[in-house]
């Protein structure tokens, strides 16, 4: 598989080798890279762990893609990265894997009683996983040890996979939250602003699927888009599929964009409502008096929702409530 791209140079540094072409994405072997790193700021005391950097689900509105390019920056420097006709440089077309399972054990053990967070900056099912399989051998990994704590981000039903392994590690003393990860019920425009992720019916079946064998999970709806799927309505939509899929607790908020971030997320919503532009300028870019208010309305419809649909004010599993709150600014904890 360990094929060399043509793209790259040899000499100097060792050019990252090339495990898979697959349509006009390319997935690099990101060797030796860390994978359980130390959270740090208000992550600070667990392990987030990323199997991936780059994401196939390519939303729109992804806070990720900052990290995705300091990455391509820093191997373009180094020359184990180069560009040329026909590389992808895109946060969704060139996905680096990292291939280090056996420093997770070290970092938990370094690390007691610390949440293993996997999937807080890319997904760590996405499609890649069914071929590479890292995120199932972190799991293996931490399934062969005792009470440690683990939750997962995600949106695609694959996780389902590994309910074998949630299982034992749950069986042996630990504990495991799933968070299935939704922003609307409105098929039709996530496939406009997440063109490749799994649809609402699938995800809201695979957290009832994790119920239905015993293991926590619940909706992570973030990030809420201004006028697209923050009404009243389209959060009431999703807080009902939420219970209707037996999920023990809800997580909704709002969002914030980086410089790379907005730059991406411009042409689709330029494509879908081209009349939201200014109102995002105000509300989501600049620190104006309308975004106050926008964040004091809409902590009120999330703050209003949740009773209606049986969900009492918690706190946010597995996470520390100042983390979660931090993490996302006009977060509602509910369970
Ligand atoms: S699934 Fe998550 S990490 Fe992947 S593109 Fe969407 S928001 Fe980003």
């Amino acid at each position: 598989m360990a094929e060399q791209a043509e793209l790259f140079a040899g000499g100097g540094a060792r050019a990252l080798p090339v495990l898979e072409r697959r349509g006009d994405a390319l997935f690099y072997a990101l060797d030796g890279a860390r994978l359980a790193a130390p959270g740090t700021g208000v992550m600070r005391g667990t392990l987030t762990v990323n199997p991936y950097v780059g994401c196939e689900f390519s939303c729109a509105y992804c806070y990720a893609p900052y990290a995705h390019s300091w990455l391509m920056e820093r191997l373009g420097e180094t020359g184990r990265l180069l560009r040329g006709p026909g590389t992808p440089i895109a946060f969704d077309r060139a996905i680096f894997v990292k291939r280090a399972g056996q420093s997770v054990a070290g970092a938990v053990r370094r690390a007691p009683g610390a949440l293993v967070a996997l999937g807080t900056a890319t997904d760590p099912y996405q499609p890649a996983e069914r071929r590479f399989g890292i995120t199932r051998g972190v799991l293996e990994t931490l399934a062969g040890m005792r009470g440690v704590r683990v939750s997962i981000t995600t949106k695609s039903p694959l996780v389902l996979r590994d309910l074998d392994l949630l299982e034992r590690i749950r069986a042996r003393g630990g504990r495991v939250d799933v968070h299935v990860s939704l922003i609307s019920t409105d098929a039709r425009l996530l496939r406009a602003i997440e063109p490749r992720s799994p649809t609402p019916a699938r995800r809201l079946g695979a957290l009832r699927r994790l119920r239905e064998r015993g293991i926590r999970a619940g909706l992570f709806a973030m990030p809420l888009l201004p006028g697209l799927t923050d009404t009243q309505e389209s959060i009431d939509a999703l807080f009902a599929a939420a219970r209707e899929a037996d999920a023990c607790y809800v997580v909704a908020g709002g969002v914030r964009l980086s410089e790379v971030s907005w730059r991406r997320f411009l042409p689709a919503l330029r494509a879908l409502r081209p009349d939201l532009v200014d109102a995002y300028q105000e509300i989501i870019r600049r620190r104006s008096p309308r975004r106050t208010r926008y964040r004091e309305k809409l902590d009120a419809r999330i703050g209003q929702a949740p009773a209606r649909f049986g969900f009492n004010r918690g706190a946010f599993p597995s996470m520390k409530p100042e983390q979660a709150e931090a993490e996302a600014p006009q977060l509602a904890l509910f369970e």
